[in-house]
């Protein structure tokens, strides 16, 4: 039987360990598709299930990776055959059945994408999870009949990966983007991705007022808490926000008031179950309306090797971006020992990108 590498959650009456093993075809869970990866990506949800900050796996063993591209190896559906380019993202894969991070995965066909045409699987990978639910969100928007015609649009959480890829579609799609960042150092960098205005997280971050003066027509908020009330009681007349994280926090302390007395839409974004059809024209979407050199310029390549710190590092807020994980191991390089998942072992080489 061949074997091959994966990052493995385990977890013991002493706690969970994370690290590296060579582990066979039998260590898979069931499936019709067997697929050799070829990339993953580093989601803030990845960096939760590798700190085990947040209960994401709930089954151990666990392969973390949420997303992840490569080729068939072998297949019984009828929909793939060896040879094919695929894609996945979400559907619990990486927290209830095993994940990306690894060499090999085996799941079901209904599962999968056709790689999109025009995309690389890197740059699948590079979109990843937190791209495809930035193209969600501006779908909804537009499901809801809002228009750059209406007024400026804001991104909270810019600097990150659904903020990078939401800035970029958005300035490219007509609107005027206004970036909010905790880092007004990448200041540079959102204006280099497309946005037109810059605004200090920390305007949004505190609590505010039920109602405020009207500042922009829409949002796309990876960020809830009182970043995303503010956002709703600063939205103006008939707006809508699109909501899709919790980088501050789950909570939500907002009043009616923007709702019944504004007319405001808040817009719920889900990418783990979304539907297939909706999937596919969000990657349809994807591959017409992402700026591929934009693309590039808030991509980042890390080894497989790198990819536990690359995940701790996420969770910090000094990832920028998108990162790409290329699986695949060094010929020479033996395998990691395991390490408790609080290891608090430091980031490195996931800074600065
Ligand atoms: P990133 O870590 O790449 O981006 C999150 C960004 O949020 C950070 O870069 C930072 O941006 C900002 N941020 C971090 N901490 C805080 C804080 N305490 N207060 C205010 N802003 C903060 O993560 P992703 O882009 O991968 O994911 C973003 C969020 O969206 C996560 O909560 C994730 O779980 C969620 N998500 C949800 C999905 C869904 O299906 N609903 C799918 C994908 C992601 P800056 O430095 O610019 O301020």
């Amino acid at each position: 039987m061949s074997t091959f590498k994966a990052v493995v959650i385990e977890k013991t009456e002493a706690g969970q360990s994370i690290g590296f093993q060579q582990v066979g075809d039998d260590f898979l869970m069931d499936g019709d598709v067997t697929v050799r990866v070829t990339h993953s990506t580093v989601n803030y949800k990845d960096g939760l299930a590798v700190t085990g900050k947040s209960p994401v796996v709930r089954r151990f063993p666990m392969i973390p990776g949420i997303d992840f591209a490569g080729i068939v190896i072998d297949s019984a559906s009828p929909d793939y055959k060896a040879g094919d380019e695929v894609i996945l993202n979400g559907w619990g894969v990486g927290e209830t059945h095993l994940g990306a991070y690894s060499e090999r995965a085996r799941v079901k066909a209904q599962w999968l994408l056709p790689k999109p045409e025009g995309l690389t699987l890197a740059e699948c990978m590079a979109i990843g999870t937190a791209g495809y639910t930035a193209m969600l969100a501006v779908m909804a928007l537009e499901k809801h009949g809002m228009t750059p015609a209406d007024g400026p649009v804001v991104v909270t959480g810019a600097a990150g990966g659904v903020g990078s890829v939401a800035v970029t579609l958005l300035s490219r799609l007509g609107w005027h983007v206004i970036a909010s960042t905790g880092r007004t150092g990448e200041a540079e960098y959102l204006k280099h991705l497309g946005a037109a205005e810059i605004m200090d997280r920390a305007e949004l971050s505190a609590a505010g007022r039920a109602l405020g003066k009207e500042r922009w027509a829409a949002a796309v908020d990876s960020v809830g808490s009182h970043t995303l009330a503010n956002l709703i009681a600063q939205t103006r007349y008939h707006g809508a926000v699109a909501a899709c994280g919790l980088a501050q926090g789950m909570d939500l302390p907002a009043s009616v008031a923007p709702f019944i007395l504004r007319g405001i839409a808040l817009l719920g974004i889900d990418s783990v179950m979304c539907p297939v059809a909706k999937r596919r024209e969000a990657w349809r979407r994807l591959s017409i309306d992402l700026d591929r050199t934009k693309l590039g310029a808030m991509t980042t390549h890390v080894a497989f090797a790198d990819v536990l710190d690359t995940a701790r590092a996420i969770l910090d807020g000094t990832v920028r971006g998108r990162v790409v994980v290329d699986i695949g191991w060094p010929a020479s390089s033996s395998i990691e020992t395991r390490q408790p998942v609080r290891g608090g072992v430091r980031p490195r080489g996931a800074s600065g990108h």
